[in-house]
């Protein structure tokens, strides 16, 4: 399929680089390839970034029939363009698909229309330190019929946002809320999706974390609340003893990128990561007999976020000093210098935009 490009007649003005916060500004263009039963994934193309036009009875309103993804392109110090593994994310598109019955695409043409968007808006990618260009993938149901089953239309589309550095001012550590009465995910549920319920199901614990002082919250299994899943929306490791800890991908817990990437270099460089069940009182055990070194959660947008404070049910334990430690200090200098370009690839991780 070829990718019909449009120029825009009207660029926009470019933000200020020192200035840019998350998610705010959009480029020039966008990607839209449409999908219809029996005819599959057609029409791809890149047009002037604008609003869309939907039905009121446009699927994804009222069902959440829909999945998105979220990954970077990094300016690097050579002056390329370079991608983060884009294959990873468009593999999970479509294990998210997958559980919202949103027909699959295909994975390399998926990586080329990033490819495409990118190279058409590159002169968004600002290059002050720490910045990027933010890629949101997303697919909506966009049949016009209101009644709960899959859609037989779909969107899939790109938008791409330049964001600020995430750390100004040096990495530091935040407070983390330990949620003990709202849930994020179950068994049978669609944790491991990125998929929009997911996260509206998580803003009323995040709003009342942050009334409390506290960045974001860590979420427990929604079982029996008390086995550690992800904080916020992060994966999360903590260093107990010599063991570099992460919670087991069981179904509820959405397998990121970050996560994958800390657990190879952190096994390469001969550390003992293990993946299995944790338990919130195992952590807090372990603090006590003061073998909890460090904990960080791992995701595209911060990279690394060491926590400094958690609080669960009123018991609030200070880790490490409340200061980043040696393990989440490599894994952020690692993967941010391989993809800014300041430390030899020897994963094969980037790709860069020709
Ligand atoms: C996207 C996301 C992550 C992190 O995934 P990355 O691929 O590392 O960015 C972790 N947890 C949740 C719930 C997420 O939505």
């Amino acid at each position: 399929m070829d990718i019909r490009i449009e120029k825009t007649k009207n660029p926009k003005a470019k933000p200020d680089e020192n200035n840019l916060g998350f998610g705010v500004h959009f480029t020039d263009h966008m990607f839209i390839m449409d999908y219809t039963q029996g005819k599959g994934w057609h029409d791809p193309r890149i047009v002037p970034y604008g609003p869309l036009s939907m039905d009121p009875a446009c699927m994804i309103l009222h069902y959440g029939q829909g999945i998105f993804e979220g990954m970077k392109a990094y300016k690097s110090v050579d002056g390329d363009i370079l991608l983060f593994r884009p294959e990873k994310n468009m593999e999970r598109v479509n294990i998210s698909n997958e559980r919202l019955c949103i027909p699959p695409v295909d994975v390399d043409f998926a990586v080329k229309c990033i490819m495409e968007i990118v190279k058409t808006d590159k002169d968004w990618v600002p290059t002050a330190p720490g910045t990027s260009l933010y890629i949101r993938p997303f697919i909506i149901a966009t049949d016009n019929k209101l009644g709960v089953h899959p859609s037989h239309t779909y969107k899939f589309i790109i938008i791409l946002s330049p964001v600020g550095a995430y750390y100004p001012e040096g990495i530091d550590p935040v407070k983390i809320y330990v949620e003990s009465n709202y849930v994020r995910a179950t068994p049978g549920g669609m944790g491991y999706a990125k998929t929009p319920g997911n996260y509206a199901a998580s803003i009323k614990a995040q709003m009342d974390a942050e009334e409390k002082g506290y960045t974001q919250v860590l979420w427990l299994d929604g079982v029996e609340k008390k086995y550690i899943e992800e904080v916020g929306t992060m994966n999360v490791f903590f260093v107990i003893g010599d063991e570099v800890v992460t919670p087991e991908l069981n179904g509820s817990i959405l397998a990121g990128i970050t996560r994958n990437s800390t657990i190879e270099l952190l096994k390469n460089k001969g550390y003992n990561v293990v993946e299995r069940r944790l338990g919130i009182k195992e952590v807090y055990d372990a603090w006590e007999k003061n073998e909890l070194k460090e904990a960080f959660g791992t995701g595209t947008a911060a990279v690394i976020s060491p926590i400094g404070e958690l609080n669960w049910n009123g018991k609030k334990i200070i880790i490490n000093k409340g200061e980043i430690g040696p393990i989440s200090q490599l894994v952020y200098d690692t993967i941010t210098g391989i993809q800014s370009g300041k430390i030899k690839d020897e994963y094969n991780w980037t790709k860069k935009i020709e």
